[in-house]
Formats: structure tokens, sequence, C-alpha cells
């Protein structure tokens, strides 16, 4: 057949590739021991793929950074980017911040802890936000081999003083590893400042439409490179070609939804707290949220994160449960109870439902703002705000 003339890489769904012959063979399994990102030729779509290949250079180029590797979910990622520093006879805890995602926290206590018996730590908040003279205590103390932190945590929205933690760790040759996937390479690109990996749910903001599972793991460091391929290889938390494809597509537009899903995050956030029906709103760009000024100087004013934390007003905890409920019944004829975020549309989530105790604060939930216009979702929530009263 002859050469098409497509501009894109197109779904390549093969499960191994035609070597031809033997010596040709030889050749691309003596070069496969290297882990080249591009291999010359392709073996096997676990090792590699070239559609994924295209899809990862169109989000190092958004990441800013020398490589990235795709894996079948954020999780995944995870996995691939913490496993690739487990040694055999090294017994250096790992240092993990405790406001990170719940499934992460599970992924830390019931994989690394209970089955590989990984000396793990946590570092936590002091009320809330993050004390750099705490971490340096910390650090200095249980003198951890790696630590792992997001930029915005999830559900608290808690900016962490990450420049200055990144320079405290690296001081003392301790990996940084970074989940991005709140802030995004928008907001901020944690390679620039030192840290060793990042990764991303990719089935957030940077695919975008809740339709892909998807993660990233993005560096410039080719060792880690290295054994992160071969990590993925062996372990197989490769991302089908198709998602890859769809992934590709989609992030062509991430700079575009994310930058309208943030204005109206900050213009929602300023009308909710002006509320009655509201009790409390967290939102980084809002000059009352703990940590507005450490996001206000890392983000450098490009925005503050597309998601709203926010508590129904009541004179009790019953009212307030009852409150929301109420607020829910009216914003789900337009906005769905969805558990993930970052889609094209608006969703939300309950979160004394989900996250039980972790975070006691009835009639709580998260809103990830998606890409109508913001006169519509104002309109939606002012509604269902306006029928509580009513
Ligand atoms: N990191 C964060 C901050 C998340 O919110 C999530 C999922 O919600 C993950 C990682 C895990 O990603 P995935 O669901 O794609 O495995």
């Amino acid at each position: 057949m002859k050469k098409i003339n497509s501009n894109k890489t197109p779904i390549y769904r093969d499960s191994g590739f035609y070597l031809s012959t033997t010596e040709n063979t030889l050749k691309t399994f003596k070069s496969e021991a290297e882990h080249p990102h591009e291999p010359e030729n392709y073996i096997y779509s676990r090792y590699r793929n070239p559609t994924v290949v295209a899809a990862e250079q169109s989000i190092s180029k958004i990441e800013g950074s020398k490589w990235a590797l795709l894996a079948q979910s954020g999780m995944a990622a995870i996995d691939i980017a913490l496993s690739i520093f487990q040694e055999e006879n090294d017994k250096r805890p790992w240092m993990f911040f405790t406001e990170i995602y719940g499934g992460t926290n599970s992924y830390i206590d019931l994989v690394l802890k209970k089955r590989r018996g990984i000396n793990v730590e946590r570092f936590a908040p002091n009320g809330d936000s993050y004390d750099i003279n705490e971490f340096i205590a910390a650090i200095e103390q249980t003198k951890p081999k790696l630590i792992y932190f997001e930029a915005i945590s999830n559900p608290m929205l808690i900016v962490a003083d990450v420049k200055a933690i990144i320079s405290e760790a690296k001081k003392r040759n301790i990996v940084v590893i970074v989940d991005n996937t709140f802030a995004t390479p928008y907001l901020w690109k944690p390679i620039n400042d030192g840290a060793d990996l990042v990764i991303h749910s990719a089935t957030k903001y940077l695919s975008g439409h809740g339709n892909i599972s998807a993660g990233v793991i993005c560096g410039n460091q080719i060792g880690l490179m290295k054994s992160a391929i071969e990590y993925r290889k062996w372990v197989g938390h490769m991302i089908s070609p198709d998602d890859a494809y769809r992934l590709n597509s989609q992030v062509q537009t991430f700079e575009l939804r994310y930058k309208q899903q943030m204005e109206s995050a900050f213009k929602l956030a300023q009308f909710l707290e002006n509320s009655m029906n509201i009790e409390k709103v967290i939102y980084p760009g809002l000059a009352a949220h703990p940590t507005h000024e450490i996001a206000r100087d890392l983000f450098e004013g490009k925005g503050y994160g597309a998601i709203i934390t926010f508590q129904l007003a009541g004179a009790t905890d019953d009212a307030k449960r009852s409150n929301s409920e109420k607020f829910i019944t009216t914003i789900s004829e337009h906005f769905d109870l969805i558990p993930t975020l970052g889609d094209t549309e608006t969703i939300f989530m309950p979160i004394d439902a989900v996250w039980g105790d972790k975070y006691p604060f009835p009639g709580t939930l998260r809103l990830s703002i998606g890409i109508e216009s913001y006169e519509h979702i104002n309109e939606v929530i002012a509604d269902a705000l306006n029928k509580i009263i009513n």
C-alpha cells in the first residue's frame, strides 16, 4: 500500500510488530536493552507503541520535560514513578504528604506498606497549610529516600510551598515526585523547579472529556526514563493505542479548556463567598484561603485551578446535610454527581459520602467546573441556593 498523506500518527493496533528476519530480530532486541523512548523498530505494544509514543511527545511538550511516558491510569503512573525507586536492601523511608488523593493513600497503606513492606512516613499540614520548618525537621529526623506530594491537594485545595519544599529536599539529595493533576502544567511545571518526576492522572484535565483512563510520568533524567520504560514493560502498565490516540487529540485543547474552567471557577468562588446559604468556600484564589499567597506567587496570577470545595450553611450539622441534599437535587437537573473531575461538564461530589471521617464537614461538596458558559453555571448554582430558603 502506498504511504498516505496524513500528518497524524495513526492508531497502530499491532500486538507485535513485523521484524522480518532473524538478523533484524537480533539487532532490535539488542537495542531494546537500552530502552530508547522511540525505538527504530518496535517489538511488542506492551513495550512501546508508535501511537503511544506520539501522544507522549505531545505531553512532554506541554509539560516542558525531556520525556513523558503514558500508563493506563493515574494510579499506574504513580506505581511506576514510585516503584522504580524500590531496591532490595534499601530501607530508607518514603515520605508522603497526608493531603493527597484518597486512592493514593490507599495504595500507600495497602500495597506499599502492607504488601511490599516499604517504610512509610507521613507529613501532615499544621492546620490548613504545610509548615516548612516542620518539614525540614521531619526530613532531618527521618532521612527519607523520596518525598511525594500534590501541588494543589485533593479535596481541600491546600497549595504547598513547593519551591521551598523541593529546595530543602534537594539539598539533602532526596528524590522529589509531584502529583500535579490539579495544578496541571499550565499553572506550574515542577521539573523547572527541581522535581525529579511529575505524574498526572491524565484521566482528568489532560484528556478532559471524562472518556479516557490514563496516567503520565514526566521527567528530564534519561536514567529514570529507562527504569520507567523497563518497569512499565514488565508490569504491563501500558496504555492502549486507541486511548493514546484519543488522548493525543484531546490534549490539544487542554489549555483552552483549563483556562475557561479556571476563569469560571474564580468568578463562581467569589459569588459563593457572598452567598448567605454558604458556610465556607475553599478556593485558593480567594484572599481568605489559608494558602492564597503561596498559590498567587507560585501560579504567577495565571489562575488557581478549577475545583471549588464548599459547605452549605445550616444552623446544625443535620441542617447543613439537609440543605446540601436540597441543593444537590436542584443542580442535578443540570450537573451530574460523578466521582471524577476535570471534565468539560461541570460535575460534583459530596465530600463526606466519599471521604467519610477524614473531612468531617457535613454538607460539603467538591465542584469541578466545566467549560459551559459562566452565565449558565452561575444561573444553575444561584437557582439551587435560592431554592434552599424558599
Ligand atoms: N492523582 C489525583 C490527584 C487524583 O485525583 C486521581 C484520581 O482521582 C489520581 C491521581 C488517580 O488517577 P486515575 O483515577 O486516573 O488512576
